[in-house]
């Protein structure tokens, strides 16, 4: 079973509000290397044509990688609230 189908396994329950916001001010004019493009294991980052940064956030996975990753600040990341956020199915 590939990474795509473990993922696929995995249930969301959505709150209405994200629980991680991109300051997109501190993004664009700080931040040089984007390492969230490519250290997010389920790929929820990604570059609008504008050069904004756009996340999915509803398919978190609640790593905490790019919090970590983001040397710029810009992001403010939290755990969902209670009852909210990724079930896993696997393990
Ligand atoms: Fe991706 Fe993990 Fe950040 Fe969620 S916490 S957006 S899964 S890197």
């Amino acid at each position: 079973m590939n990474i795509e189908s473990k993922l696929g396994l995995d249930v969301f329950a959505l709150d209405k509000e994200p629980h991680i916001v991109v300051n997109q001010t501190a993004c664009r004019e700080r931040c040089k290397r984007r390492v969230c493009l490519t250290i997010c294991p389920a790929r929820l980052y990604t570059l609008a044509e504008d050069g904004s940064l756009l996340l999915n956030w509803e398919g978190c996975l609640e790593c905490g990688t790019c919090k970590l990753a983001c040397a710029e600040g810009a992001l403010d990341w939290r755990y969902p609230r209670g009852g909210f956020g990724v079930q896993y199915r696997f393990g």
